[in-house]
């Protein structure tokens, strides 16, 4: 079986690796600063809220994950023995006026499909529309100003601990994770993969990593989180550096795929390579096609609700969105901009989460703020993943996932798996080749 490298520690790198071992190849995962710290670190983690649309390309993948999910995180927990804290408590959709209310009942009769079964067509419960008064029996702390609601099948996974949890899953299957190195490039012959350049700045950082723990984080790239308060800055928050490798001597270059020495010391062979390097995926040279993607900031704070304690997943439209975690906290997200590469938190950014969650839930306003944060979301040029296989041979795609990329996971690794070994997929996949964007453009 070939052996497989694979470029960033997200969730999508995580999940399929893991998923690579367990068909049998040796998987080597190569993360620039530490798994599971950027974009998946920084999510709120919202699984389902899927709004039946046939047209959307993106319906598809999120109905065929929201059948996985369950199964998917007991499989991850079993593994690790960590909880990823997957739960379903519904998600409700909030209407502040007559016009979004008329929005949300269109909705639900499309939903439905059959407006006499209280199912829809994809056999989950059908949503259901709530006045004012259910809306408040169920979230006692709404507004009473608002129109009404849609009550939609979904929850959430702390995706901190999902991302810790993938990591233990994949290590313990013998999937070798490689901190602190950054791809530069994928390397071809004759038009096929034949695996990866990496950085020289790799090798101390590696060294580094070892003896001071977190050190992998402070080479080479942009900074991709920024915290403030409880939790601490992204890049020591959780810890501990895994690069058991490198320590032992063995060096992270060995196992699974082969290192070439000498001039090309920073070469790596392999038959596979899958770039699921999220929003930095188009820094990598020799791609095919360059995928056109790019970071797109969103800022995010936590409140400690235990005196208030909303309980359901909260949709506004435009946002922002509230999501309850097990240990108490509330997250509310998340900007939507273009900044380039700059973490920052603003006072704009940060007010405008505030005062719109204060409308929304009044009694939030004595919550302390126990954390804010950013990160970048990996947006795609038209809004969709890709998936699939590139223009080499052995080159696949799993990025771009942009505002939703935990909810998606089951269901994208289920179609790339399926793409890679011929089988049927589980899901249109046209719309997400990566190839649709072929004619923008090869690199060097
Ligand atoms: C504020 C916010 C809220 C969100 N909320 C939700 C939500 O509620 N629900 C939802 O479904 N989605 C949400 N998302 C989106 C979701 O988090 C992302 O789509 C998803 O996490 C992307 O995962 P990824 O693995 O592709 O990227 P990332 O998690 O960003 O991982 C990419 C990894 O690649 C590494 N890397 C990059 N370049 C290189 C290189 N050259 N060499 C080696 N390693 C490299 C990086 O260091 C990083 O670890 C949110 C995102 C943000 C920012």
């Amino acid at each position: 079986m070939a052996d497989a490298i694979v470029i960033g520690g997200g969730v999508m790198g995580l999940a399929a690796s893991r998923e690579l071992r367990r068909r049998g190849y040796t998987v080597t995962l190569l993360e620039r600063a530490k798994p599971g710290r950027a974009a998946s670190w920084a999510s709120a983690g919202i699984v389902g809220a899927t709004l039946r649309d046939e047209s959307d390309p993106s319906y598809h993948l999120r109905r065929v994950s929201r059948e996985l999910w369950p199964a998917f995180a007991d499989a991850v927990y079993s593994e690790s023995g960590m909880d990823p804290e997957y739960r379903e408590m519904g998600c409700i959709q909030l209407a502040s006026d007559g016009d979004e209310l008329l929005a949300l009942q269109r909705a639900a009769r499309r939903q439905r499909g059959n407006e006499t079964t209280n199912e829809q067509p994809n056999g989950e419960p059908a949503p259901e529309l709530l006045d004012p008064k259910q809306l408040r029996e169920l979230e006692p702390a709404l507004s009473a100003n608002l129109a009404g609601g849609l009550l939609v099948p979904g929850g959430n996974v702390d995706n901190r601990r999902l991302c810790k949890a993938l990591e233990i899953a994949a290590r313990r299957a013998g999937v070798q994770i490689e901190t602190g190195v950054e791809v530069v490039s994928v390397t071809t012959t004759g038009g096929k993969v034949s695996g990866v350049d990496i950085s020289p700045r790799s090798a101390p950082a590696l060294h580094r990593a070892v003896g001071e723990g977190s050190g992998a984080l402070g080479h080479g790239s942009s900074t991709h989180s920024a915290a403030v308060g409880e939790g601490g800055g992204a890049h020591d928050h959780g810890s501990s550096t895994h690069s058991p490798a490198v320590g032992e001597g063995s060096g992270a270059l060995g196992h699974g795929t082969s290192t070439i020495r000498g001039s090309s010391e920073f070469r790596r062979g392999a038959d596979l390579v899958l770039l699921a390097a999220g929003a930095w995926s188009a820094n990598i040279a020799n791609l095919r096609p360059v995928p056109p993607i790019a970071p797109q900031r969103g800022q995010i704070l936590a409140l400690d609700q235990s005196s208030v304690g909303v309980r359901h997943v909260l949709l506004t439209p435009g946002d922002p969105y509230f999501v309850p975690r097990a240990d108490g906290r509330l997250a509310i997200g998340a900007t939507r901009e273009e900044a380039g590469w700059d973490p920052s938190l603003t006072a704009g950014g940060i007010a405008w989460l505030l005062n719109r969650a204060m409308d929304v839930v009044p009694a939030l306003q004595d919550c302390p703020i126990a954390e804010m944060w950013t990160g970048f979301r990996p947006a795609s040029a038209d809004g969709l993943p890709l998936i699939g296989q590139g223009g080499y041979d052995g080159l696949y795609f799993l990025t771009g996932h942009g505002p939703s990329g935990i909810a998606p996971l089951p269901g994208s690794i289920a179609l790339l798996m399926a793409l890679i070994h011929n089988e049927p997929p589980p899901l249109p996949a046209d719309a997400f080749n990566p190839r649709r964007f072929e004619n923008r453009g090869q690199a060097a």
